[in-house]
């Protein structure tokens, strides 16, 4: 596995793979890797013929009283995770090569007003502008995204559809533990006893699923049957529990298409996020 942190070199070395032909799966990260990552990169191994995974913890998508300084670091550990899903280019940059021009901002107008983007300020604006270097710097033919970020692959759709990024986006399904809950980097801060709870979050968005497939049809009473389960059996605060179409984020008032329910919860050191997307064929709703 080669390993660059320059942006120069490592675009020199892509080049030259492009131009005899290889194609380019790319998995943009922040490090810290678990199995949520590692099916992203081997997903990728199967689907091309050179794997780029990036791991930046990029400060601009981080607000003011944000983790961006105690989010979780492990570099060697990640290297050795990587090479061992079949990673081929691990791109470590530079914050400060990666921010050194200042004459452009990018600003998301669509799907970020609802959930994290409106808990988050900025934060999307910070994800696009990192995604569009990366993108340019790498110039894959597909790169893979985790739908437990749904508002960031919703996001990242956009962009790339306003931009023209000559780039397939790959949605790939939520990886989780045996009980349950999203792997994410960010788990390692729960306590014992948070940890135990955790997994509610997603327990309740399946249950609300089958309620909705026995024919609830009502996002308001699909929300307050969620918020009541994770209020009753954690000690979690919630932030959002909301409801939306897929992947535009406009509100709906009947549970019908495709529809995301999606949740952030705040723990003592954690905010964990998880959601479920729902496709209701038409004759599965019997309305009430
Ligand atoms: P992050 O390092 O948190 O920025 O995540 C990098 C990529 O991995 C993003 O596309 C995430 O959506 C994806 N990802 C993170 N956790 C999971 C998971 N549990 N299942 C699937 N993808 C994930």
């Amino acid at each position: 596995m080669k390993k660059y942190t320059s942006i120069s070199s490592i675009q020199e070395f892509l080049v030259k793979e492009k131009r005899r032909g290889k194609t380019v799966g790319f998995v943009p990260t922040m490090g810290f890797l678990h199995e949520g990552h590692l099916t992203l990169a081997q997903q990728a191994r199967r689907e091309n013929d050179i794997v780029v995974m990036s791991i930046f913890v990029n400060p601009l998508q981080f607000g003011p009283n944000e983790d961006f300084e105690s989010y979780p670091r492990n570099p060697e550990r990640d290297a050795e995770l990587a090479r061992s899903a079949g990673v081929d280019v691990l791109f470590l940059p530079e914050a400060d090569e990666m921010y050194s021009g200042s004459s452009i901002k990018m600003h998301v107008t669509e799907r970020t007003q609802v959930l994290c983007g409106s808990k988050r300020e900025g934060h999307f604006d910070g994800v696009v502008t990192v995604v569009s270097k990366l993108f340019n710097i790498v110039g894959p033919d597909n790169a893979y995204f985790g739908l437990k970020d749904a508002q960031q692959v919703a996001v990242i759709e956009g962009l790339v559809n306003d931009l023209n990024f000559p780039v397939n986006i790959v949605r790939v399904p939520t990886v989780r533990e045996d009980d349950g809950l999203a792997k994410s980097s960010r788990n390692v801060y729960l306590s014992d006893s948070e940890r135990i709870e955790a997994p509610v979050l997603n327990k309740s968005l399946k249950d609300a699923e089958r309620l909705i497939r026995e024919g609830e049809a009502d996002p308001g009473r699909i929300i307050s049957y969620i918020q009541n389960r994770i209020s009753a059996e954690t000690s979690g605060i919630i932030d959002y529990i909301e409801i939306y179409s897929y992947p535009e984020l406009t509100p709906i008032d009947q549970l019908q298409g495709e529809f995301i329910i999606a949740l952030a919860v705040k723990f003592n050191k954690a905010r964990l996020i998880d959601n479920i997307i729902i496709k209701a064929a038409q004759e599965e709703i019997h309305h009430v």
